[in-house]
């Protein structure tokens, strides 16, 4: 459960960032499933500079805050989020070349599927399967995003880290000891990411632009389109979450407003008026009948945010598992 913040602390927040600092914000715009509830407070930043400034004041002030990229690897509660939100629209992308490398430094607010179209228009490879991948370049920095067999660790050269102690450090790839859709920074929440660079290579605008639209096309007849949080849950190791899914018989399955796909049983697709709280029950069914049948317990890809009771929070989250 999100600590609260104390009205002493509220005051000072109003005094410190005056008409910037929105409050009883409703989350689910903020996010790709379009669920959850109000957050007390909600800071946006456009900047670098400004996402490193706010971050240091709030630590400053000791208030428990939360970056949210494009909200589209978590779920938030209908009870809302009682830490500070701060939505990072930081999105300056910048292409260079050394000598023969070619390098783009994007602050993590960037859509990744932006900075993979603008290095597409280049001829610069290597950032294809990011065009269909939702979601900022931080939160794809921080959870080794990928898709189609590439991944952040494979292109990542650098990335600018804010840390506890008010420092801004370069990190270089080893240093965010990346596993399957895991890092560092997953494994210990707290630091913010304030840009990454990253190496591309040489090729031509066709070749990359044949590739990004092969991949929206697979991508298109393999997962649903719609409102969903994408793999609600990690693979087990050598099986599939959807493949479980479905062998239960939940494919298409419903609770209130939430389904689970019929296309891609891994996807939970927020049909209008969806809730957290029917989202939660159908992972709760998923991961009840999956047990009893076959003994396996699913993880979950997603991440819980906001105000959630003891039980739901203490789902495995971090584990083994591959799509
Ligand atoms: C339809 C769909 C398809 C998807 N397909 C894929 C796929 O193929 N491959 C894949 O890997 N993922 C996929 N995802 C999941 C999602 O796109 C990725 O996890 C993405 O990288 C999340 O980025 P985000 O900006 O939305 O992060 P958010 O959901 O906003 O945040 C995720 C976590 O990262 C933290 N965070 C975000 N930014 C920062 C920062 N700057 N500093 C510190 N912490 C930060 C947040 O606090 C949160 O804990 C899919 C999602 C959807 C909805």
């Amino acid at each position: 459960m999100d600590s609260v913040i104390s009205p002493e602390a509220v005051l000072r927040l109003r005094e410190l960032f005056g008409d910037r600092l929105s409050e009883a914000v409703t989350m689910a715009p903020y996010t790709s499933a379009r669920i959850g509830g109000l957050a007390d407070f909600l800071l946006e930043v456009r900047s670098a500079e400004d996402l490193a400034e706010v971050t240091r004041q709030l630590w400053d002030e000791e208030v428990p805050f939360r970056i949210l990229g494009g909200g589209s690897n978590i779920l938030v509660s209908d009870r809302g989020v009682r830490e500070v939100v701060v939505l990072n629209r930081a999105r300056k992308i910048h292409f260079f070349q050394e000598d023969e490398a070619r390098y783009v430094k994007a602050e993590s607010g960037a859509v990744l599927g932006t900075i993979a179209r603008l290095a597409g228009d280049r001829g610069w490879s290597g950032l294809e399967w990011g065009a269909t991948v939702p979601g900022t370049v931080g939160g794809a920095v921080v959870g080794n995003a990928g898709a189609f067999a590439g991944d952040m660790a494979s292109v990542l050269k650098m990335a600018e880290i804010l840390q506890q102690d008010g420092c801004v450090e370069e990190w270089p790839l080893e240093r965010l000891e990346y596993g399957y859709r895991d890092s560092v920074l997953k494994r210990n929440p707290g630091s913010v990411v304030l840009s990454t660079t990253l190496e591309l290579s040489a090729s031509t605008v066709d070749a990359c632009k044949t590739k990004m639209s092969e991949y929206s096309q697979k991508r298109a007849q393999s997962q649903p389109s719609g409102a969903s949080i994408g793999s609600m849950f990690k693979n087990p190791p050598d099986d599939f979450a959807g493949r479980l899914i479905e062998a239960v018989g939940l494919k298409g399955f419903k609770q209130g407003a939430v389904s689970i796909s019929s296309e891609h049983a891994n996807f939970f697709m927020n049909e209008g008026e969806g809730t957290a709280d029917q989202v939660w029950t159908l992972i709760q069914t998923a991961r009840e009948k999956i047990m009893e049948k076959f003994g396996v317990s699913l993880e979950l890809e997603i991440e819980l945010i906001g105000e959630w009771l003891e039980n739901e929070a203490a789902l495995p989250k971090h584990g083994k598992g591959s799509s």
